[in-house]
């Protein structure tokens, strides 16, 4: 029988604020509907077979994680990465991921942490912690769909012309707290700044990644079978109810 495959970048490293969950989300709506998964982590010194994987995940980590992560990134599966996508892979990424996924980003001290390239993003420092509850709109899925998450980062991320946004915020600052935009989509690969853990409470993303991760698998389109979701909507809904109530600020602050 085949085998979902998913490829955890980094998870001793770059896993913060629940990021590990997207992860377990993953593989449980997979295995409740028959599917056979498996989880690989690839960390420092790991290679990336790029035929290997259905659906790549790398999540969040301050700059220091992202400093010692970047060249191993570059030298050993940056390049894996993009061959996975142009595949047809899938890959979510948040924050400290999504940002190496880019051209490049510039820590706070001023470090150029030179990216992937996958999404055609530059990251830079802002003079100021983004940190709070995040809602966007989002029309990945045909239809103007909403998605919630939790984001804290001072990184601001602009978005190149070969890349479409996730998004649109209604609360947060999403991808820099200026133009509007939450995230970037580039082929099958999500990028964004929702930490959460972001899918067990946006189940209809955790589907579009799973149907794109196993029709890369079987060669062929797969139609999920539905799943049900009424306490997923209900989290979705009690995190939307609050942040709207309360304009989504946890805390905002200089350095
Ligand atoms: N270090 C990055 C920033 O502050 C990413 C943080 C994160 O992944 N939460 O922008």
């Amino acid at each position: 029988m085949a085998t979902l495959r998913l490829v955890h970048l980094y998870p001793d490293l770059m896993s913060v604020y629940g990021d590990r969950g997207n992860v377990l989300t993953l593989a449980r709506r997979a295995q409740w509907r028959g599917y056979a998964v498996e989880v690989r982590a690839s960390s420092l010194g790991d290679s990336l077979d790029p035929r290997q994987a259905d659906l790549i995940f790398f999540g969040g980590g301050q700059d220091r994680e992202q400093a010692v992560v970047s060249p191993d990134f570059l030298q050993q599966k940056g390049e894996a990465v993009r061959e996975a996508v142009e595949r047809g892979a899938a890959l979510l990424s948040v924050c400290g991921g999504y940002q190496l996924l880019g051209t490049s980003y510039t820590t706070v001290d001023g470090q150029e942490l030179p990216g992937a390239g996958l999404f055609d993003v530059r990251s830079v420092p802002g003079p100021r912690r983004h940190i709070g509850n995040v809602l966007i709109e989002s029309d990945l899925a045909g239809e103007t769909r909403t998605l919630v998450g939790f984001e804290n980062h001072s990184g601001r991320t602009y978005l190149g012309p070969n890349v479409r946004p996730l998004g649109k915020t209604v609360v947060g600052a999403g991808n820099n707290g200026e133009d509007g935009t939450e995230g970037a989509v580039y082929k099958g690969a999500i990028g964004c700044y929702l930490h959460g853990s972001l899918l067990p409470k946006n189940p209809w993303l955790a589907d579009l990644l799973l149907t794109k991760a196993l029709a890369h698998q079987f060669h062929e389109p797969v139609e999920l079978t539905p799943l049900d979701d009424h306490l997923e909507e209900q989290a979705h809904a009690a995190v939307v109810a609050r942040v709207r109530g309360a304009g989504g600020r946890v805390r905002s602050g200089a350095w």
